[in-house]
């Protein structure tokens, strides 16, 4: 799509290493796999939003999580004169979930995800260190699942009342599978002008 991807984890995960005001406060939450408080995440996607590179747009990952950070999200986005155009859910079972997750490395210095790649072994584009997150290990795998059904699942109902139109994508499968499907959905969705 040409745009660039705003992935407040990664983001946040940037703040924690430098050792920023922000990142050490969200990195207790993030440890255990709790949601890091909405007034951080939403003061980094305005952040993000009034850079020149997010002028044509901007892919959000992993924003938003509950139901009062889409509120927020929508203030946010009023303010700055801007609209929400899609939304997409990636819908995979649990099981799969942790599957994918508790086999998952990624590299310390430009974060690229690795699956079924030791931690300690070097990253394929920049030759830094794989490592494997706190959130991943499967205590918190487990935490963030319950978080999800509690906080996260119904910002999807949210988004349907309010008109958004909400495109389910099945994400089983390869990345180039889901990827397809994923623009196809783009393609199909009846908000799309
Ligand atoms: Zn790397």
């Amino acid at each position: 799509l040409g745009l660039p991807r705003l992935a407040t984890g990664d983001v946040l995960r940037a703040a924690v290493r430098k050792r920023t005001p922000r990142g050490l406060e969200a990195r207790a939450f993030m440890d255990r796999g709790d949601l890091v408080p909405d007034d951080v995440i939403l003061g980094i996607v305005r952040e993000e939003l009034e850079r020149p590179a997010a002028a044509r747009g901007v892919l959000l990952d992993g924003v938003v999580r509950t139901v009062p950070q889409a509120e927020g999200l929508e203030r946010v986005l009023g303010a700055l004169g801007r609209r929400l155009d899609h939304v997409l859910l990636f819908d995979v079972d649990a099981e799969e979930l942790v599957a994918r997750l508790s086999t998952r490395t990624v590299c310390e210095s430009c974060q690229t995800p690795y699956m079924g790649r030791d931690a300690g072994s070097e990253c394929d584009k920049c030759g830094g260190k794989l490592v494997r997150r706190a959130d991943d290990e499967p205590a918190a795998i487990r935490r963030r699942l319950e978080v999800y059904e509690e906080q996260t699942a119904p910002v999807v109902e949210w988004y349907r009342r309010s008109a958004t139109s909400v495109q389910r994508v099945d994400a089983k499968g390869t990345i180039d599978s889901v990827t397809r499907r994923a623009l196809g959905s783009l393609r199909n969705d009846p908000a799309q002008e």
